[in-house]
């Protein structure tokens, strides 16, 4: 079951498995931040994982942030990061919310979210936030954003090819409302963890060949089965939800 001591316990579980696994790597105590993944969890849960210092929250599906984000507008500091495939008709809401997109796998995508979050700046804010939700970059009024890449090529998934990668990165940082912070994986199923670290280490060499930490600081991948693979290989930016909160509804 998904109860509140369980929240306290696996939380405290996935910064241990961070730290070790931050030490194997010899990396900095600091230099990855774990995204707490609460899609499809209930919103008491969120409010324990943030009594107990978490931050940042990664939700899959609009509806379900914008709900989310509304019922925890009480929080301060609370950040939404939007990890699910994003169409462009949801972008004007994503914008509202979010502190960072994950997900951007195309041009068109990143015209509309630049777009919108000018709009979004320009308006007077009184609902949801009375100002626009800090990003994870150095600029904290922009909204950061992350391009997916399907580094494994499978047919079915959502993110750009290593090729058109350039034109998006171009594209982001086109856009004055935007900051480009880095690039986000979801690797093919393995039968091992280990089995994911090619994946990873794929998207690390991606970025050395698209300019390199100084343009893209961060590496968001690593889920609950994987994220010690994923920070040998330099993630940045976990995105853990089962190890947290437990099964989902
Ligand atoms: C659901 C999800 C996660 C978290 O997965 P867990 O295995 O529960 O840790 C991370 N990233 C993305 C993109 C997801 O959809």
């Amino acid at each position: 079951m998904n109860d509140i001591s369980n929240v306290t316990s696996g939380l405290q579980t996935v910064r241990t498995r961070i730290s070790k696994a931050l030490a194997l790597a010899g990396r900095g105590p600091n230099d990855v931040q774990l995204i707490a993944v609460s899609k499809k969890q209930p919103v008491e849960l969120i409010r324990e994982a943030y009594a107990l210092g978490q931050r940042d929250f990664g939700e899959n599906y609009v509806q379900e942030l914008l709900g989310k984000a509304e019922a925890c507008a009480d929080l301060p500091g609370i950040r939404w990061h939007m990890i699910g495939h994003l169409q462009r008709n949801k972008a004007r809401h994503t914008v509202a919310v979010a502190s960072a997109v994950h997900t951007v796998d195309s041009v068109a995508l990143a015209e509309e979210l630049g777009k919108r979050r000018s709009i979004e700046e320009s308006l007077p804010r009184s609902d949801i936030a009375s100002e626009l939700p800090a990003g994870i970059g150095g600029d904290p009024s922009l909204l950061s954003v992350l391009v997916e890449v399907n580094v494994g090529g499978e047919l079915q998934k959502s993110g750009c090819t290593p090729s058109e990668l350039p034109e998006i990165l171009d594209a982001i940082e086109g856009q004055p409302s935007l900051e480009l912070v880095g690039l986000m994986t979801v690797p093919p199923l393995t039968d091992s963890p280990e089995g994911a670290r090619a994946y990873f280490d794929q998207l690390a060499e991606l970025r050395q060949k698209s300019g390199g930490s100084e343009r893209l600081p961060h590496l968001s991948m690593g889920m609950t089965a994987d994220l010690e693979q994923a920070i040998l290989a330099g993630s940045t930016l976990v995105r853990v939800g089962t190890a947290i909160f437990g099964s989902r509804l």
